[in-house]
């Protein structure tokens, strides 16, 4: 019997577990049929949306057809925005009206944002977590002349940890060309205490680094509402700014509204998972290696994990479905590459499988490192060119 394997979203997740999968066993090749379905028809590199609103990479290099990994991997493609499940009958529901049957799921639909959580974020703040928010941060940072430029994080959890420790140290480095005496602050509703539990040794090198640089740190503080031009927060503090660049809040994607099995217990803003075959723990027939659930199981969001979940998702299915289970089902460390503007980091996460949890350290500084970084994402859109 051949088993359907269906995939929400043609993004990382779901590239690398195709791939994964398609490099299986030979036997397994009869028994899957695999089809992705998503919401647009582009594949993109999310990371590269920061070079682009910094002017340092072009639409084309950040995206390849969602079409192009069907073709090389052998699976149907539905190009449609999937707006429920049903997991009882395996069913998912499109907009487009279609109701799509499977007998494996794969949801990799990455994360929801919701700046509307906070009042003022979207109106008066620029991003670059998607292609049009980029491409609205790119046009404000050309008008930029000088001034206060604030990074906010307003909330737990986010979407790529380093993001916006590296981010200042870019913006920094851009806006100094502009204005000589530009300060850049780094907002966040996390305190210093909680950054050094969440970051451990790395917080003591990226503080450094910070310093050093004259990056200004408000920790702990909560945003009660954005005004043009200035932050106005929970305590009644204020903070003025001339160009506020935010990191979105993230919530769970809307197709799982309604299915209250599908929103992890101990965090209600990301989707439940389990370690390490990333299974949900009540349907083992579907798989959540995505950004949406990575903090369920203690790691951050974050490519690199989603990266790993992936192929031991795809490893387990693999055993489901011919028996040959993988060695080491999930890494023992893990890598990441960070670009903070004039140098660059190498972090390590130390991955605790009891847990689970994961303890970072960062092995390396250089700038060559900030150039490994870019070379890996803009290698990974090329080669689906
Ligand atoms: C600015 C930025 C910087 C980052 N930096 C790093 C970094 O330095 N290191 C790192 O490891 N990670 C980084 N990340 C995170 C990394 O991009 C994600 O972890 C990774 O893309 C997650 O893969 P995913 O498949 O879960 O989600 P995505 O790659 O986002 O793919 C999700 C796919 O699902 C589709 N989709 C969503 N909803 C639906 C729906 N309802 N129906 C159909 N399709 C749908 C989307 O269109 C998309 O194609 C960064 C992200 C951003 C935005």
């Amino acid at each position: 019997m051949t088993a359907r394997v269906l995939f929400i979203g043609g993004g990382v997740s779901t590239l690398v577990a195709v791939k994964r999968l398609r490099e299986g066993p030979p036997e397994l090749q009869d028994k899957i049929k695999l089809t992705i379905i998503n919401k647009d028809e582009w594949h993109y590199m999310p990371p590269l949306f920061a070079d682009f609103a910094l002017g340092e990479v072009t639409e084309d290099q950040l995206k390849a057809p969602v079409a192009n990994i069907a073709k090389r991997y052998g699976t149907d493609l539905v190009i449609d925005e999937v707006v429920d499940i049903d997991p009882q009958k395996q069913v998912v529901k499109t907009k487009g009206g279609k109701s799509l049957e499977y007998d494996y799921l794969f949801i990799g639909s990455g994360v929801r944002y919701a700046p509307e959580v906070v009042p003022g974020l979207e109106r008066y703040g620029y991003h670059n977590y998607t292609l049009e928010g980029a491409k609205k941060m790119r046009e404000a940072l050309k008008q930029y002349k000088g001034g206060r430029v604030v990074m906010l994080v307003p909330e737990l959890p986010f979407r790529c940890g380093c993001y916006p420790f590296e981010m200042v140290g870019r913006l920094l480095y851009f806006a100094r060309r502009k204005d000589p005496k530009a300060e850049v602050y780094l907002v966040t509703s996390f305190d210093e205490k909680q950054m050094k539990q969440m970051f451990k040794d790395v917080y003591r090198q990226f503080r450094k680094l910070h310093r050093k640089m004259g990056i200004v740190y408000k920790a702990g503080k909560e945003v009660k509402e954005v005004k043009e031009k200035q932050i106005v927060f929970k305590d009644g503090e204020t903070l003025d700014y001339s160009l506020l660049i935010y990191v979105p809040p993230v919530r769970p994607p809307k197709f799982v509204e309604g299915h209250p099995e599908f929103i992890c217990p101990n965090n209600k803003k990301v989707l439940v998972t389990t370690f390490p075959e990333f299974r949900h723990p009540k349907y083992s027939n579907i798989f959540i290696p995505t950004d949406a659930a990575m903090p369920c199981v203690n790691f951050p969001i974050a490519g690199i994990f989603v990266h790993a979940a992936a192929i031991a998702a795809a490893d387990a299915l693999i055993s489901d479905l011919v028996g040959v289970r993988a060695t080491v089902t999930f890494p023992d460390e893990i890598m990441a590459v960070a670009d903070f503007g004039p140098t660059g980091m190498l972090v390590t996460f130390d991955i605790d499988h009891e847990k689970p949890a994961q303890k970072m350290y960062a092995s390396q500084q250089s700038p060559m490192i900030k150039f490994m970084k870019l070379a890996f994402y803009l290698g990974w859109i090329d080669a689906l060119k």
